[in-house]
């Protein structure tokens, strides 16, 4: 086997370790658990927002609350103060009376207000609620998810550790320069070496000139093509040769 015929054989098993490495990169599971990972940092954020919230609205139902039993007691003073046998002038009476009707004015309002806060409260603790729920559903969908990726990538690391072994002893009868090229340029594109198909290199479809054809033919030198950069290879294609 000559120098490039070996390459491309360690290009076919390297090329097939790129399409199970991309398999599970794009695997139905992994998409999924990405997803659900993202809902469940969303809603982490969310949730620590909506607490935070839900603090502040407590604090002013307790505030409201306050106020309005202050006002009840101010109410149930001026009754007391109807109800003893003190002697009161006609214009305490007024005083009292007039009062007596700002502050129910005072305690229906507030009533009012706190019976919004209180509503708003309840409906911001169900939306919670509900949350809490989906976020609870979304974790366990992910451990379930989790699962079938797991089985899913053991698989394809078997796959890919058994043609690591095939490539890399291919690998040993390869130059290390060579090698070393070859990694250089697939650090940059895909697949590294390109076949000579009708006098043009099939990586990029140029043409090449016939002294460079000729070299690639004769096999005595690694060409690249001049356009872009991959290894040329004149392979004469076994399907070729009638039977
Ligand atoms: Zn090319």
């Amino acid at each position: 086997m000559n120098r490039l015929e070996t390459l491309w054989k360690y290009q076919e098993l390297d090329l097939q370790m790129d399409q199970y490495i991309m398999e599970k990169k794009n695997s139905d599971s992994r998409q999924k658990l990405l997803k659900i990972k993202n809902y469940l940092l969303k809603q982490e954020k969310n949730l620590l927002h909506m607490d935070d919230n839900a603090d502040k609205k407590l604090d002013l139902l307790a505030k409201l609350e306050a106020e309005f039993n202050s006002l009840n007691d101010r109410i149930q003073a001026q009754l007391e103060k109807l109800k003893s046998d003190d002697v009161l002038s006609v214009q305490e009476l007024e005083e009292i009376t007039k009062e007596g009707l700002v502050l129910n004015d005072s305690i229906r309002k507030k009533e009012e207000e706190l019976k919004r806060i209180r509503q708003e409260h309840e409906n911001f603790q169900e939306k919670l609620d509900d949350i809490r729920r989906k976020v609870a559903d979304a974790k366990n969908e992910y451990l379930d998810v989790k699962k079938d990726y797991d089985a899913e990538v053991k698989k394809i690391n078997e796959e890919l550790l058994k043609l690591k072994k095939q490539r890399d002893k291919i690998g040993e009868g390869i130059s290390k320069s060579l090698l070393a090229k070859y990694k250089n340029i697939k650090a940059s594109k895909s697949p590294v070496i390109s076949l000579l198909t009708d006098n043009q290199c099939d990586g990029c479809f140029m043409s090449l000139a016939s002294l460079v054809v000729k070299r690639v033919k004769d096999g005595n030198r690694i060409v690249e093509c001049e356009n872009c950069g991959r290894i040329l290879y004149y392979r004469e294609v076994e399907d070729d040769i009638p039977s």
